[in-house]
């Protein structure tokens, strides 16, 4: 079959993706499983934080005024006449002037008392406590609702929850909460050569590396990975493991996208009744990198070479299963960088993407490249941090140029505490 050879831009390929992209719908979690799931509600306080004025320190709950000529040689005497401890009421306690009541952090300020002197200002014998230091007014004093009003919204459909949101959301009362659903992403591998792990390497077979590494990638997306095994280079075998793909929400499949003799994964979809959107880009690596649409199903062929499937999962496939998650941010950090080595290559029409590696030096980001960048050297994606973005038509560059890159794997990356880095 003739297909018509769409070649797009990268930006042009991931703009067509995210308009076909319908963001899932919603589930309801414990949240203890909350974390980098994206909230599919606003999130409203139900009460006040803290519900009540409080103390903010453990010492006593004075009148701010009765303090304000005590000083480390002239401390000012009150009478104490009670204690307040954490979880316990202020009800039927009172402090007046020259009165103070001991008072624990977080336990609530009795009536009269606007401000609380910390221990470590006072000295307390015989039923009287010596202040050697004035408060202000509301010193070690929490308000009501300082934190969170009632009726507040504290989080916001479509934010990424953190562990801290965790916390916010148990502090007004919420153990389950709405988020958006998980895709579910089948990934074929495709070719006569391919052998899954534990199979004897035959003479000319390779192992399967895509299934497992672009498994990996779904999982680190936070989406559910459906690995599907190997079809060989056929219409028919293609096709059998597509059938059993459907009830996914995204279908990957590796290699056999090209215009080679037995590439069939076009025949496969154009089969399918798969709309295509586009079928090259160009960027090295993953120039055959095709994408379609069935109904809200998404459909990525993406190169074969374990490389560009990679990179093409980074670039493509990554932004779209985030955007079904309910992500509004979709992107890898972008970071200006000096180049520690120069970069032979002629120009060409492709935007290319180098594998590099950086390190932050005195504040700023040096990258070099990771050795050998051709797209079957899988060593060069494995030792990368980023990649260098090789803009279209740019020449060879030197060292000690800017270059742009892009923070794949931007993680714990210091060996010490408050390394410099
Ligand atoms: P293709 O896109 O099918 O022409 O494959 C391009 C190159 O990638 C060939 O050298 C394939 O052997 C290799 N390749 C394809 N799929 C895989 C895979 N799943 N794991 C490892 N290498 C692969
Ligand atoms: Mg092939």
């Amino acid at each position: 079959m003739i297909h018509t050879p769409k070649t797009v831009s990268l930006a042009e390929a991931q703009r067509i993706i995210l308009t076909s992209v319908t963001p899932l719908g919603p589930e309801s979690i414990h949240i203890f499983k909350a974390v980098k799931r994206f909230l599919y509600e606003d999130i409203v306080a139900d009460n006040m934080i803290p519900p009540m004025d409080s103390s903010a320190r453990d010492g006593y709950a004075v009148i701010a005024e009765d303090t304000y000529s005590a000083s480390q040689d002239t401390p000012v005497q009150l009478k104490v006449v009670g204690e307040i401890q954490a979880g316990a009421l202020a009800e039927g306690k009172q402090v007046s002037t020259g009165t103070a009541i001991r008072i624990m952090t977080g336990a609530p300020i009795p009536p009269g008392a606007d401000a609380v002197v910390q221990f470590e200002d006072t000295l307390e014998q015989d039923g009287y406590v010596n202040i050697f230091r004035r408060v202000d007014r509301y010193e070690n004093y929490r308000c009501s609702g300082e934190n969170i009003k009632k009726g507040e919204k504290v989080l916001l459909k479509g934010d990424r929850l953190n562990a801290a949101d965790v916390g916010i959301l148990a502090s007004v009362n919420r153990d389950a909460v709405e988020v958006y659903r998980r895709p579910t992403v089948a990934v074929i591998s495709t070719g006569d050569e391919l052998a899954p792990i534990g199979q004897k390497l035959e003479p000319g077979k390779v192992r399967d590396v895509n299934a497992y590494a672009l498994c990996a990638e779904v999982a680190k997306c936070n989406a559910l990975p459906k690995p599907l095994g190997i079809a060989k280079d056929s219409l028919q075998e293609v096709r059998q493991l597509l059938d059993q793909a459907l009830d996914a929400d995204v279908i990957l499949s590796t290699g056999g996208g090209s215009m080679g003799k037995y590439d069939f994964v076009k025949d496969a979809y154009a089969d399918l009744r798969v709309q295509m959107k586009f079928y090259r880009v160009n960027v090295k690596p993953g120039k055959p990198c095709s994408f379609g649409v069935l109904g809200n199903k998404l459909f990525f062929s993406l190169p074969g070479n374990p490389v560009s499937a990679m990179t093409s999962f980074i670039q493509f496939v990554r932004p779209a299963l985030l955007s079904l998650m309910g992500a509004q941010k979709l992107f890898k950090p972008v970071a200006q960088a000096i180049l520690d080595e120069p970069i032979n290559k002629k120009p060409t029409k492709n935007l290319r993407l180098l594998r590099g590696c950086f390190s932050l030096q005195g504040g700023e980001f040096h990258v070099s490249t990771t050795g050998d960048q051709k797209s079957s050297v899988f060593k060069s994606m494995r030792d990368a941090n980023c990649l260098i973005i090789v803009p279209e038509n740019s020449g060879p560059l030197k060292a000690g140029e800017k270059v742009r890159i892009q923070l794949i794997y931007h993680e714990e990356i210091a060996v010490s505490a408050w390394d410099p880095a």
